[in-house]
């Protein structure tokens, strides 16, 4: 059930627009909001989007991926093998801080006559535009248009291209681009345990800083952590009004101001480039030298052709991934078909923003759109993220993929100093280190172990790329079947099943359970793919199994023992009710008193002690429904429907990573009424605001979900068993039309499912093979196949 709905109403300040997220009028009181939703980024650098003129700022941001500070974690009570390092992502040097003056007054949204207003999130260039007129207290109407760009194809580079024009008069005008490091943080107190910890004092200390020209550098470390940042700015002015610039620069503070005598219908045209490198990359002595090179390279080409790469980027992801919809009936989701698009699009630009270019990083919960929780990596990666990134843009899911092998050292260690043999993922991170405080909901979610491991399995079935699993993916199976077989036991009490205690689920509102059944579930489907794959690597690459061998000390009778564990997985069983318990006391809780729970005391973690929930029926997010949907083949439609009924009315949905799964497993039973519900909610989560915190940063996890929700759950897509296929869910009485491409095994399917037909349509690749429900179906590139629906033949 959804426990609280907030669906912002749509407004005429915010037109709907199947392309573009428009903003016509500046309201102050959805500042914050607004830096969330129109925040750019690339995976590597993301920028709030706060106005050019610097402020005013709800939560200004600018962040690195990864480049975070570190400071010890202060327990009041102690304990043996608590984390010890807590990581908060930086908020680094701000770049993009444009000011204007005309004739000293100084152009500031609040007070400013705005004769003309338009703010828009452009999706298909993917540049944050704006267009003004502005009145000054003279009298003097001011044209102020900008251009704004994170470059998905130079993961180091934005830029601005910014225009003033005096229309009606002469003026004195003062443009002063400016970068600030340090700059006071603007965020109101609050107390809400998944926003990041303010750091007290200075972060970024200055190494050094210069100016060139028009060119300033900033350096910066940071004290703990040891990281170096370089940012660099360069400006370039053009106009044939008469104009002249001054330099100044601090180690905290660079500004080049242009003084420009302004004619009217005489444009003033500033490009600012901007340029981040950090000792991520490169060895910090390194990196004011490769900021200058890489400014010397993008000033020579110009803002022009970092748009058209822009661009041209841009089109080929639509081309890899869009998803559209025509004709939904807005009675039933209270949007209109262009509404829904422009959320869809919305959603997929954003997880593009946080993932394209995260290369030796992960994906933070909030991408780089806010600090909310301190930048961490999360599952939210593996099981929310990934199935959109493995079948749209499988580079990058091998990238994140990669980067998880990377983390295998200190899983190890976190394992060992846990007891455990095999490797331990941290529940949150981002240097590999678990940085999660708070055990119950953090270290207790071994799960993240298998969601990793799914994730694998998905990207090797969908892109058939065996080189990845042989090299990386075939250690991290050992590593985590071990921890499995070593953290669980054959217990006499469960008629000698192979039992896991002692850990939580994805619902955070029942920790340290025993014997989750999301966890034993995905757990023993951990199990078996490893048994299977080292298996296989034995009889047909003997070389790749003695590699493995070595690298893992692996005994033979280890991968027996994993396989028995496997089959011998405890599952609980409710016989009364038919369904799976949560976990084995789940059914012993006392419900949850709903009835009178007031709206305005949910997310229930902000209004009630831990204690208080963990002792009630009641859930955060989709446990066992979300082990349906991810493990699909294994439950009957009959059994999905038991237990969701049953479940959904506990699920608060206080985590935003529940709508979606929610969403799937409605359409996937046929309750088309809920699936439209939650699949609303999820679609708008961070367009209209339904959890009441889009001020924090973007929620990326439901914005994959999203994706799921559309393919897996109304386009019905399943591959679990290795076989894409396709068993699309529909209301008898709707018309409307999904499309969307899928990558699979280096093609490109359209799947198009509509009223009359769906249709199969092979964009690139030469042959492919599919089922639509349980019929084969062959593709060629000239051959596609349209289906007409049982009741329709
Ligand atoms: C959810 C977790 C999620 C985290 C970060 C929490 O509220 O319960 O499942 O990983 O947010 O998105």
């Amino acid at each position: 059930m959804l426990h609280h709905e907030r669906l912002r109403p749509p407004s005429r300040d915010y037109p709907a627009d199947e392309w573009n997220v428009i903003e016509k009028a500046f309201h102050p009181e959805f500042l914050a909001q607004l830096e969330t939703m129109l925040a750019f980024g690339n995976g590597y650098l993301g920028m709030r989007g706060g106005p050019e003129e610097g402020g005013p700022n709800a939560e200004n941001g600018t962040f690195i991926n990864g480049f975070y500070e570190t400071r010890p974690i202060i327990y009041g009570e102690e304990a043996y093998g608590f984390a010890r390092t807590g990581q908060t992502i930086c908020n680094v040097t701000d770049s993009k801080i444009i000011k204007l003056f005309v004739d000293d007054e100084p152009f500031w949204l609040p007070n400013a006559a705005l004769l003309s207003y338009d703010r828009r999130l452009n999706m298909k260039a993917g540049t944050l535009d704006r267009e003004i007129l502005w009145e000054t207290p003279a009298g003097k109407r001011v044209s102020i248009t900008s251009r704004r760009l994170v470059s998905f194809v130079n993961r180091h580079v934005a830029a601005i291209s910014y225009r003033v024009t005096l229309l009606n008069a002469q003026a004195f005008v003062v443009i002063s681009s400016e970068v600030a490091t340090n700059e006071p943080s603007t965020r109101s107190k609050e107390d809400d345990p998944r926003l990041a910890r303010a750091f007290s004092g200075r972060v970024l200390h200055p190494r050094t800083s210069y100016s060139k020209d028009q060119r300033i550098v900033l350096c910066h470390s940071t004290e703990k952590s040891g990281f170096t940042l370089t940012c660099a700015t360069d400006n370039a002015l053009e106009s044939s009004c008469p104009h002249s610039y001054k330099v100044t620069h601090t180690a905290d503070f660079g500004q080049v101001a242009f003084t420009v005598e302004a004619q009217p219908g005489c444009p003033i045209q500033l490009t600012k480039y901007m340029v981040y490198h950090s000792s991520q990359t490169a060895p910090a002595e390194e990196l004011c030298g490769r900021a200058e090179w890489t400014m010397d390279r993008v000033v020579t080409q110009g803002f022009r052709q970092l748009l058209a790469s822009q661009e041209q980027y841009m089109d080929d992801f639509w081309r890899r991934s869009d998803v559209r919809v025509k004709d939904i009936r807005e009675d039933r989701t209270k949007r209109s078909t262009v509404e829904i698009q422009q959320a869809i699009r919305f959603n997929l630009f954003h997880i593009l923003q946080a993932s394209a270019r995260a290369e030796e990083t992960g994906v933070p919960a909030k991408g780089l759109t806010g600090q909310a929780y301190e930048g961490h990596y999360f599952w939210d990666t593996e099981i929310y993220l990934l199935p959109f990134l493995t079948y749209t843009s499988p580079r990058i899911a091998r990238n994140l993929l990669a980067f998880r092998h990377k983390m295998l050292p200190q899983a190890r260690a976190r394992a060992q100093e846990l007891g455990h043999r095999g490797a331990m993922f941290p529940w949150r991170t981002i240097s590999g280190e678990e940085a999660s405080a708070y055990y119950a909901a953090g270290t207790a979610q071994y799960h993240i172990n298998a969601d990793i491991m799914y994730a694998l399995r998905k990207y090797v079935q969908a892109t058939g790329d065996e080189s990845f699993l042989r090299d990386y993916g075939a250690e991290m199976l050992v590593e985590t079947a071990r921890l499995w077989a070593d953290l669980g036991f054959y217990s006499d009490a469960k008629g000698g099943k192979f039992c896991i205690n002692g850990v939580t689920g994805p619902d955070e509102y029942n920790a340290v359970v025993n014997n989750n059944a999301y966890t034993n579930l995905m757990a023993r489907e951990n199990l078996r793919y490893a048994t299977q794959v080292v298996e296989f690597l034995r009889k047909t690459e003997p070389d790749a199994y003695n590699a493995l061998v070595h690298k893992t000390a692996l005994e033979p009778s280890e991968v027996n023992a994993w396989l028995r564990a496997a089959e011998n997985m405890y599952v609980p069983y409710d016989e009364k009710l038919k369904i799976i318990p949560q976990d084995d006391n789940f059914l012993d809780r006392e419900p949850w008193d709903f009835r009178n729970t007031p709206r305005d005391r949910y997310p229930l973690l902000l209004f009630y002690h831990p204690l208080n929930i963990y002792r009630k029926r009641v859930i955060k997010q989709a446990d066992v429904v979300l082990a349906m949907f991810l493990l699909g083949d294994v439950f009957p439609p009959e059994i999905k429907k038991r237990n969701f009924d049953f479940y959904d009315p506990l699920t608060t949905g206080d985590s935003s990573l529940s709508s979606c799964v929610e969403a799937i497993i409605a359409a996937q039973i046929g309750d088309m009424e809920k699936a439209f519900r939650y699949g609303m909610a999820a679609l708008l989560m961070d367009l209209a605001d339904v959890g009441g915190n889009v001020k924090d940063g973007c929620h990326i996890a439901s914005m994959g979900g999203t994706w799921m929700m559309l393919t897996y759950g109304f386009g019905g897509m399943r591959d679990n068993d290795g076989t894409l296929s396709f068993w699309p869910r529909r209301a008898p009485e709707d018309n409307a039309t999904l499309r969307f491409p899928v990558t699979y095994r280096g093609h490109m399917l359209e799947v198009e499912i509509g009223l009359e037909k769906v249709e199969y349509t092979l964009r690139e690749g030469e042959r492919l093979v599919i089922r639509h429900e349980t019929e084969e179906i062959h593709l060629t590139r000239q051959q596609p196949a349209a289906i007409r629906p049982v009741s329709k033949r």
